[in-house]
């Protein structure tokens, strides 16, 4: 895939020269370096187009055919489809595409289900729990009660058992499922039963697996969760952006929690770039796609395995892995600083039951480039060469970009 688009014209760097060269900077960082963040992925020059389209200037507060603005015919039929392609693809009764960000999402998710001071049960932080699962840093953690579960410390595994036993125990309003580091697929009918027995609702916060679960590689929520949390920019390889997915019955309280609790104006541009992801996610080659991104995940987890690392759970059913470094005497922090002097771009990430940090890592953009298996070896190799050897970093680096300019974004 070639990512042609406004960089090109010579409209920005007449008017803005020094805009400009930043811009071509970063494609040529992102073109000459690998994009291991698990979260980022590369768009499509479409939906980079709907992006700088002219609905960029649109306002539109409010839903398809009930606006605050005049104006908005064709604002409406976009979102609309937008609506439309998301229900399709995921088989959902309801769709919103305004939350802003994947927080934006969780927030009104709550917003539609709880009350200030309510208990919520969800992954803690240290195990991999997004900021909006109760951080005392995010308005979670300050408005509501949460209940932190955890992994088992063998397996690395949701313990189950604890869930349950915190659910009878704790009794809380809504329960979430769903984490920004964990790398296995979650059991959406055992979170399911547990809400059941509690009368919990039960929130599935699906930033991450969205996109494979629009292609077929991972299994979905929703036929189990209340309400579905998405961004549509990770696997998904939309805009920036969040999502909502819902039964009937809560798409009210759902659109309500959105705007005007919330948010504001819709942000159409946005929108229609979110359609246009849609329906290039489904289409068979996106369900190729997703298949390929596992595939590779999980070759990058065996050739890091073989590299010394210590990869959390022994593998991975997504995109994502986290690993410890320490066997190769550095930890994540320190790992991702010699990592990124390589052209290795990635996180350090908390590491369930270790003092020190891990790495986190993920395949959804190598991907997109068209990387396959015989590339993530060659790609472990170099994390392992740049962890154990300090000094080869320009080295790898150089061996970095010729891998990435033979696939480029
Ligand atoms: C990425 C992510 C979010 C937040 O998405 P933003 O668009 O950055 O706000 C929320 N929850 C989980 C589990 C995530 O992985």
């Amino acid at each position: 895939m070639t990512v042609t688009h406004a960089l090109e014209g010579d409209v920005l760097r007449r008017q803005d020269p020094e805009l400009a060269d930043l811009l071509l900077g970063e494609r040529e960082r992102q073109a000459s370096t690998l994009q291991l963040i698990a979260a980022e992925n590369f768009t499509s020059p479409a939906v980079l187009a709907a992006l700088g389209s002219p609905l960029a200037n649109k306002y539109a507060e409010g839903y398809p055919g009930a606006r605050h603005h005049g104006g908005c015919e064709i604002a409406d039929v976009a979102e609309r489809l937008a609506v439309e392609r998301a229900k399709a693809l995921f088989g959902a009764e309801h769709a919103n595409v305004q939350a802003h960000s994947g927080s934006s999402a969780v927030l009104a998710a709550y917003a539609a289900l709880l009350r200030p001071g309510d208990t919520v049960l969800a992954l803690g932080l240290p195990y991999g729990g997004h900021l909006t699962h109760g951080s005392p840093a995010n308005f979670s953690g300050r408005w509501f009660d949460f209940v932190g579960y955890g992994v088992d410390a063998e397996s690395g595994l949701i313990d189950h058992d604890q869930v349950r036993t915190l659910a009878r125990t704790r009794r809380p309003k809504a329960i979430v499922c769903g984490s920004i580091a964990y790398p296995r697929h979650i059991d959406y009918a055992f979170f399911r039963e547990v809400a059941d027995e509690v009368g919990a609702y039960l929130i599935a916060d699906a930033a991450h697996p969205i996109g494979l679960v629009a292609g077929g590689a991972a299994p979905s929520p929703v036929p189990y969760a209340d309400v579905v949390c998405a961004t549509t920019h990770k696997v998904l390889r939309g805009p920036r952006g969040g999502m909502i997915l819902c039964g009937a019955e809560l798409a009210e309280r759902v659109d309500r929690a959105v705007f005007p609790f919330t948010q504001g104006g819709a942000q159409m541009h946005t929108i229609a770039a979110k359609a246009v992801a849609f329906g290039e996610a489904a289409t068979e080659a996106f369900a190729v796609y997703t298949h390929q991104v596992v595939a590779n995940a999980r070759a990058l987890a065996a050739a890091l395995a073989a590299e010394g690392l210590v990869v959390t759970t022994g593998g991975t059913d997504t995109h994502l892995i986290t690993a410890d470094p320490a066997p190769l005497g550095v930890d994540g922090r320190t790992a991702r600083g010699r990592l990124a002097a390589a052209g290795l771009v990635m996180d350090c990430c908390a590491l369930p039951h270790a003092d020190l940090r891990g790495l986190r890592l993920g395949t959804a953009a190598v991907t997109t480039q068209g990387m396959r298996e015989a590339e993530m070896i060659r790609i472990a190799a170099f994390i392992g060469q740049a962890l154990r050897d300090e000094a080869s970093a320009p080295r790898v680096r150089e061996q970095v970009r010729d891998l990435a300019g033979a696939f480029p974004p």
